[in-house]
């Protein structure tokens, strides 16, 4: 039997699943009891289980199908490339097609300044990348004291020990004994929750001068680098106060610091743009980009460089890849998502369509009482619950009961959204309708109702 096609019933593969299936940042014990649910096919924004229900995928997977979901001609590319040339490395100077293609779209893509890639699987590997690159960088230019990288607390960078470690999510540190020496994290721009009676602006501006703190307490010839999402994702879609990313940039500048935005959330027209940058008006030395590379067909990543910081890095012999850096059939794959999303003009449509409809909608989740605030920004959005949406209060109980309670209705209610503590995030495919957006915002509206009602039941609304 092909178990890919035509699979077992569902309880089957739950136990089958629960015995052999480790799955990333779950308890194994605790997903045993009740069994994965397990997805079976998908096709634009639509998911289906092993049970024949639909959902709404509002997360395109882990924030990655920008393209959407079922399209044959990344199907086609892939199988086009397996069979030519399934695999050969870039290393020992060698290439191939594929990745001297991928790379030369990337340069007319990306902004004028930057014009190289080191390719990479994922995002966690880029930001590894990263953290060797900025530090040989500045030695070969005369300067290996200049290793500090400066990043955020609530930040997500991957799940390795190089880039777990610029995150600063702090249960990830606490396995393996993280973070590693010469990374300092400063406090998010996360007005909602910390911005008290500031407004947004000075608050903004407030939290950016932590990084001009941090380079003076270390001096600037010992920092490599900053690095930030250009909007926070898996710390909840945090749209970080207008005034925020110049100031960035302007103390980046004033310190010779490199500045290191992490797009793989952000890139390939998350934000309404080609990447976060543009919208948030900086031109950074190097952007990790995976995830919407190749709309997660394919496992890529990597690390788009300067002209600046390229050309140090040509001229010294970088001791560090991996056996996929480029690898063909995941080029092939992202070359041609990047075809799609460019020519169908997927990009501009976001901007100049979709986002705006998806912001009135999504606001208007600000009027439930449950909701403290609805933002958005391109197509990555968030809520906030709270007991007292008025003071921007949170509950009483543990951060995330009340997410979870929510996360759950929704999935009920036909919705893919997820919770991170007692933030709703939501990141769909790219090409979303507005139709689409109104079965979205209306299952969020239903289950936020649910929630609500269970929580009072519980007597769980009260503030803490
Ligand atoms: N950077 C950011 C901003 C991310 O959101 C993620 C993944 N969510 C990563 C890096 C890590 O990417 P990956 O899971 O592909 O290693």
């Amino acid at each position: 039997m092909n178990m890919l096609t035509n699979h077992l019933p569902t309880d089957e593969l739950q136990k089958l699943d629960a015995a052999h299936h480790m799955h990333p940042f779950t308890s194994g014990t605790e997903l045993a009891g009740k069994g994965a649910r397990v997805i079976t096919r998908a096709k634009g924004v639509t998911l289906t289980d092993s049970d024949g229900n639909e959902m709404l995928d509002a997360m395109a997977g882990l924030w990655c199908v920008n393209i959407g979901y079922g399209r044959d001609e990344l199907a086609d590319a892939a199988a086009r490339q397996m069979k030519e040339l399934p695999y050969y490395n870039t290393f020992f100077h060698t290439t191939h097609v594929p990745a001297i293609a991928l790379s030369q779209k990337l340069a007319e893509l990306t902004p004028p300044h930057i014009n190289n890639v080191f390719f990479a699987s994922s995002g966690s590997e880029a930001n590894d990348t990263n953290i060797r690159l900025v530090r040989t960088y500045w030695a070969e230019k005369g300067h290996p004291e200049k290793k500090i990288i400066i990043t955020r607390h609530n930040a997500y960078h991957g799940s390795s020990v190089g880039s777990a470690s610029l995150g600063g999510m702090k249960p990830m540190h606490a396995h393996g004994g993280l973070p590693i020496p010469d990374i300092h994290h400063i406090d998010e721009p996360n007005w909602y929750a910390a911005g008290g009676d500031m407004s947004p602006e000075d608050f903004g501006l407030e939290r950016a001068r932590q990084l001009e703190t941090a380079i003076e307490h270390y001096g600037a010839d010992r920092v490599a680098a900053f690095i930030g999402e250009p909007v926070q994702g898996a710390g909840g879609v945090i749209i970080p106060p207008e005034t925020y990313w110049p100031e960035i940039e302007r103390i980046c500048r004033k310190h010779d610091i490199l500045l290191i935005a992490d797009e793989v959330i952000c890139g390939f027209g998350r934000t309404g743009k080609w990447f976060g940058s543009e919208t948030m008006g900086i031109t950074p030395d190097i952007m990790t980009i995976a995830k919407g590379l190749s709309s997660g067909y394919a496992p890529i990543g990597g690390s788009l460089l300067s002209d600046e910081v390229a050309k140090v890095m040509n001229d010294c012999d970088f001791a560090h890849g991996y056996t996929y850096s480029g690898h063909p059939v995941a080029c092939a794959v992202a070359l041609e998502n990047l075809r799609i999303l460019d020519e169908e003009g997927i990009v501009d449509r976001v901007g100049s369509e979709t986002a705006p409809y998806a912001k009135e909608k999504w606001e208007s989740l600000a009027d439930h009482p449950l909701v403290g605030e609805a933002r958005i920004i391109g197509l990555m959005g968030s809520i906030a619950l709270s007991p007292d949406p008025a003071n921007r209060a949170p509950f009483k109980a543990d951060t995330g009961t009340a997410g979870l309670i929510c996360r759950e209705h929704c999935f009920n209610s036909g919705l893919v959204m997820r919770h991170v503590g007692d933030r709703m995030v939501i990141s769909p495919p790219l090409v979303i309708t507005k139709d689409e957006i109104d079965t979205l915002v209306d299952r969020a509206w239903q289950a936020l109702d649910k929630t609500h009602k269970d929580l009072k039941d519980k007597g769980l609304m009260e503030a803490g």
